[in-house]
């Protein structure tokens, strides 16, 4: 798809990096722009009509190389928890991605000036006794892309010689070759989402099979990473006990829950305002349209339904290893 166009700022035209991806595409037509937000925040976008030809857009990050995570996000045990955006949208397409919601365009940004983030991250932790928490796959699968650049592998480089930074990385790849050859790190956490089979086939599009995570959650064990496995969002289907607990016993059976570092589990929820605009733009997925009740701005499942989901799900795990940390979002 990106075989077509590309654009990139002016600015990072001669940038090392931008070189380095736009030679994975050398038979692209560029088209040097002046701010990706002249293409991204374009008026009149259809998401959905522009994620059937998804384009690239190559940037600078010129500020917010980080933000902290609210009281809400989910911190792992760290109270400084932060995120940050190296690229914006993903190469899948999962029916319930918040990301049809949160921007116009579905382009997928990169910022290409990795070394400033990762200068300005060392200037918010050095120095600081407490431990730095950074989820890095924000608004975007970055495993998926990192045959195109390696953030994942940069980062992980940079949480090695930084002892009090600690780094997620989450996907729903099967790009385990991308970190193999790497020194596991006990500062990185390598998460991956996991869904049954049925709701990968029915709503994650162009997303790696079960089988295929699964594997590469295995070979990244075996190597001595730290994997957590996420069950989020968990979708209330027809049969989703009998779907859930298939998925439950092949991980334990196949993977292992002692193997795990830790287990993070959430149901569906979605910002009212991006809801509503995914149901204006597609009809072609009845996940967007559950009597999901409204509950401080989000939709989600009842407090009912929540708990059912959540316990199910918890129950399970816990029968197969009742010490394994399970973070419920
Ligand atoms: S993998 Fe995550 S970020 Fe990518 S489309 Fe699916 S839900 Fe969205």
């Amino acid at each position: 798809m990106y075989k077509q166009l590309i654009y990139i700022e002016k600015e990072i035209a001669t940038h090392c990096n931008t070189l380095k991806i736009i030679e994975k595409f050398k038979e692209s037509n560029i088209i040097y722009i002046d701010h990706y937000k002249d293409v991204f925040n374009q008026s009149g976008s259809n998401w959905r009509l522009q994620k059937k030809s998804q384009k690239l857009i190559l940037a600078k990050r010129k500020d917010n190389f980080y933000y902290k995570g609210s009281n809400i996000t989910p911190n792992f045990g760290y109270d400084n928890f932060y995120y940050n955006t190296l690229a914006l949208n993903c190469v899948y397409d999962c029916d319930y991605c918040y990301l049809q919601g949160l921007f116009t365009s579905a382009h997928l940004v990169i910022f290409v000036n990795n070394e400033d983030f990762i200068e300005e991250t060392k200037k918010l932790i050095l120095n600081k006794t407490e431990k730095f928490y950074f989820a890095l796959s924000y608004d975007t699968d970055l495993l998926a892309i990192e045959h195109w650049f390696p953030f994942c592998k940069e980062w992980i480089n940079f949480a090695n010689e930084t002892k009090n930074l600690f780094i997620e990385i989450r996907s729903k790849s099967a790009n385990y070759k991308a970190l193999e050859n790497l020194k596991p790190n006990t500062n990185v956490i390598l998460a991956w989402t996991l869904s049954p089979s049925e709701i990968i086939n029915q709503y994650e599009p162009q997303t790696p099979n079960l089988n295929l995570r699964v594997n590469a959650i295995k070979v990244l064990i075996e190597k001595g990473w730290r994997v957590r496995v996420c069950i989020d969002p968990i979708l209330k289907i027809k049969n989703w006990n009998l779907h859930y607990e298939d998925l439950l016993e092949k991980i334990n059976s196949e993977i292992g829950f002692d193997k795990l570092d830790s287990v993070s589990l959430g149901v569906f929820r979605m910002n009212k305002v991006f809801l509503k605009s995914m149901q204006r733009n597609r009809e072609d997925t009845d996940i967007l349209y559950y009597p999901y009740t409204l509950n401080n701005s989000n939709y989600s499942y009842s407090e009912n339904e929540k708990n059912e989901l959540i316990n199910f799900v918890t129950d399970k795990i816990k029968y197969f290893n009742e010490n394994l940390t399970i973070e419920i979002i």
